[in-house]
């Protein structure tokens, strides 16, 4: 079934301790579609300006990625800047340029309307529950992303918009802030109240969590010796976890716990590389390997 994706299409300078990128494609959406796209077909929403280069149109092109949904505007891309320190757990800002993006009014084409799973990338509240009211019918399942930015400066925007999605996936900082609680497990209880039904929690090197109703499920990191680059992991999580639920159809909880693993399989591919080096040289095989790979690091006997 076709997944539908609104969120960044960027530029973004990247340095780490492993070398520095001044220019590459990037942003949350390029990183969700190249991820899904080994599973699915991806319709693409986002905004480049004319700086937008034809080598890396050429790149989404390639994929089953529909880029009738990728908007021209005259200015520049979207661009963002940011240095990780040594151990790449920490990453500061530099430069967020919004350019077109700044006046960005998704407006989705009409094949792209019965789309019937949806991902959110990081982009303000209200701009998601836009895109959502261009879907024709109730999609089969909605997830969104967000950050502190509009958790601290449009609180009540998104509190609308977690009012109808299904699975809400942030990173463990997001989700205390959102919640106001410590612990994970009573954050999850909170985030319930606010609409959604499921909680991804990202938490980097120590892989992620899924909590619903039928209680939580673990996956781990991939454990890598030497990761290069951590950016558009969470949206390559997102990526694999959507895309792989997406092509089985129906979220039960078997999918959902095998889709946990193939977000982390994703993830762990892109940092292992600058940017999107990795999943751009990336072959099925190689997921499925390393899917099963995961297999071997959680099983257990009593
Ligand atoms: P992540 O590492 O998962 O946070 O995603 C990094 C990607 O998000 C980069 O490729 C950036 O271009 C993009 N990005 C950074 N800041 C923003 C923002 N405020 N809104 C949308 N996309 C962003």
């Amino acid at each position: 079934m076709s997944l539908l994706v609104v969120g960044s299409v960027a530029y973004d300078a990247l340095e780490s301790p492993y070398g520095k990128v001044e220019r590459t494609l990037g942003g949350a959406a390029t990183y969700f579609s190249v991820s899904a796209s080994f599973f699915t077909h991806v319709n693409l929403v986002a905004i480049v300006g004319d700086d937008f280069h034809p080598q890396d149109e050429a790149i989404l092109k390639a994929r089953a990625i529909d880029i009738e949904g990728l908007e021209r505007a005259e200015g520049k891309c979207f661009f963002w800047a940011g240095r990780y320190s040594e151990n790449l757990n920490e990453r500061v800002t530099l430069v967020t340029d919004l350019n077109v993006f700044a006046a960005f009014k998704p407006r989705l084409p009409e094949s792209y309307r019965k789309s019937k799973f949806v991902f959110l990338a990081n982009i303000a509240p209200d701009l998601q529950r836009d895109v959502l009211h261009q879907v024709k019918g109730r999609p089969k399942l909605v997830a969104m992303d967000t950050m502190n930015y509009w958790i601290e400066r449009t609180n009540d925007e998104l509190c609308e918009t977690l009012r109808h999605v299904d699975i809400l996936m942030i990173n463990d900082s997001e989700t205390r802030q959102l919640s106001s609680e410590h612990n994970l497990l009573r954050a999850a209880r909170h985030i319930f109240k606010m609409g959604p039904s499921t909680l991804v929690i990202k938490r980097g090197e120590y892989g992620a969590l899924l909590v619903d109703k039928n209680g939580v499920f673990c996956v781990p990191a991939f454990p890598l010796e030497e990761p290069h680059d951590p950016t558009g992991a969470g949206d390559s999580f997102a990526g694999g976890f959507m895309g792989y639920l997406a092509s089985v159809g129906t979220p039960t909880d078997a999918h959902l716990r095998r889709a946990m693993v193939y977000g982390s399989v994703l993830g762990s591919f892109t940092v292992e590389r600058f940017g999107l080096e990795r999943l751009l040289k990336l072959k099925k095989s190689e997921i499925h390997a390393r899917a099963r790979h995961f297999l071997k690091l959680t099983q257990f006997k009593l």
